[in-house]
């Protein structure tokens, strides 16, 4: 009986944690020709390579091992998942040695490739190490989520206002207040909060001498808008997979249910509080939110606050614009205009408000279930799409599966009504605010702000009018209708710090 003839071939799979030498595979492949008699007639390898990135035709050690000179019957491998940990790479492999009339054998898997019912058993064997490869992806990946999760830094550049420290619990860095500058990013956070323009907040940290990012001399209004946005300040994490741009994404880590994941301890508001924030930001395209290059030097005062009263009860905004040469407002729907009324406005707001407490409203989104409902359709409509691009069955039937779960809590989120609370912070008295704020347009603005919710302009006669005639086209809707004076130190005690008043409103 004419002896088999055979080749060797190992492979070091880094994927492996305690991975197999070569010598060893080659050593045991060795024995195993010995104790069948059989002669090897060379020996192939390939290291360093993992067996999930990279198909067996790939590889040099196998390509040399195919397309060797000597004729052999047998290849012998260590395990089956050194040669490959796809079903369909294995058969591939397979059928490339059955064109040269020679079969797989495994030392360690009861694998035989030079019979068909060998074969057949090697097929389900392969199947296995699919699963494996596939077991050690979503490990890798659950890693570097945990890393995310339990707040280490994992690279990119630290926000301004933290600092990345030794992480307490374990290994690694983790974000932390940094003490120098967390305050100033508290102090932006209030102030945009209580409506404060952004450019008022640049004037604030020039003023102070906080010191910006960069090191440069003075703060941008970019710069502080950056900051006030990022979702850390709320304790989220920028988490953009897949995003090989350098456009900065907008996403955050999520959990296995797609909502975003939270850490407290470094935080400085609640979700909730700093998506009113942004939303304010976003809101806020009347002027006295851009620097004030952006704007004409004139009539700023009360751009935003003008609505005409001649479409119902929800208005339309009018904007600034030039009547007869002078600065005034158009309704852009009916085309009204009015114009050299300032003065009268601000007369009636001392005359009405002087004496009153001036009440700095401060919104508080309380996070009822609702709030999530965005993130919740956000994954919802993400879900959907990965979904559709799903080729693999078992990656498809894990996304379903979080998608019956998100469908789920979203029925339960809904139940959750959301509410927003009014923090009212009196601020001293109208009168002394506006005398405060002097000849600054923008702190004169900051307080007209707290006094009007709108003011509703109404068609006149046109041609020159009294001041009687121009007022009475007026209708001032205060934002505190009833506030608490003319003070007197019995009457009506002037609140301290702290004790605030509450106004409560629902979200719809
Ligand atoms: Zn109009």
């Amino acid at each position: 009986m004419p002896s088999r003839r055979a080749v060797v071939y190992a492979r070091i799979s880094v994927a492996q944690e305690a991975s197999v030498s070569i010598a060893r595979q080659l050593e045991a492949a060795e024995q195993y020709a010995a104790a069948r008699g059989w002669q090897v007639v060379g020996t192939f390898t390939d290291d360093g390579v993992s067996a999930t990135h990279n198909k067996p035709e790939d590889r040099a050690g196998w390509r040399a091992l195919l397309a060797a000179p000597q004729p052999y019957d047998a290849v012998i491998i260590w395990k089956v998942d050194r040669l490959a940990r796809r079903v369909l790479d294995f058969l591939n492999a397979d059928e490339a040695l059955q064109g040269r009339k020679a079969g797989i054998v495994a030392v360690e898997d009861p694998v035989d490739m030079t019979t068909a019912q060998g074969r057949a058993f090697a097929q389900v064997l392969a199947v296995f190490g699919e699963l494996e490869a596939a077991t050690i992806r979503a490990r890798v990946a659950a890693a570097r989520t945990h890393l995310l999760k339990a707040g280490r830094v994992v690279g990119g550049t630290v926000p301004y206002g933290w600092r990345s420290v030794r992480n307490p619990e374990g290994a690694g860095l983790v974000l932390a207040h940094d003490p120098d500058r967390i305050d100033y990013v508290r102090g932006m956070v209030e102030r945009v909060q209580r409506g404060h323009s952004v450019y008022a907040v640049v004037q604030w940290l020039d003023e102070v001498g906080a010191p910006t990012p960069s090191g440069r001399a003075s703060w941008s209004y970019n710069t502080v808008e950056r900051i006030v946005r990022h979702p850390l300040l709320a304790g989220m994490t920028p988490f953009n997979p897949g995003n090989t741009t350098k456009t900065r994404g907008t996403d955050v880590l999520r959990d296995a249910d797609g909502l975003p994941v939270v850490d407290e301890s470094v935080a400085l508001l609640a979700v909730g509080e700093w998506r009113a924030l942004v939303a304010r930001l976003d809101d806020n395209d009347s002027a006295q939110s851009r620097p004030r290059a952006l704007r004409s030097k004139t009539s700023a005062l009360l751009s935003g606050l003008l609505w005409c009263g001649e479409h119902g009860d929800d208005g339309v905004r009018m904007h600034r614009c030039t009547v007869s040469r002078r600065p005034g407002y158009t309704c852009p729907a009916c085309s009204q205009t009015i114009s050299n009324f300032e003065p009268l406005v601000v007369e009636e707001f001392l005359r009405q408000k002087g004496e009153r407490v001036r009440w700095t409203r401060v919104e508080e989104v309380h996070e009822g279930g609702a709030a999530l409902l965005p993130e919740i359709e956000q994954r919802l409509d993400e879900l959907d799409a990965l979904i559709r691009q799903a080729t693999d069955r078992d990656a498809r039937r894990a996304l379903q599966d979080q998608q019956a779960n998100l469908l789920d809590l979203r029925d339960a989120k809904r139940e959750e009504a959301p509410s927003v609370t009014l923090r009212a912070d009196p601020a001293g008295f109208f009168n002394e605010a506006w005398e405060a704020a002097g000849e600054d347009v923008e702190a004169r603005r900051a307080v007209l702000d707290d006094a009007f919710e709108r003011v509703w302009v109404r068609r006149g006669g046109t041609g020159r009018r009294t001041p009687a005639q121009v007022l009475a086209r007026l209708t001032f809707d205060w934002k505190m209708p009833e506030d608490l004076g003319p003070h007197t130190d019995d009457a009506y005690p002037l609140p301290g710090p702290g004790e605030a008043v509450l106004v409560t409103e629902g979200a719809d």
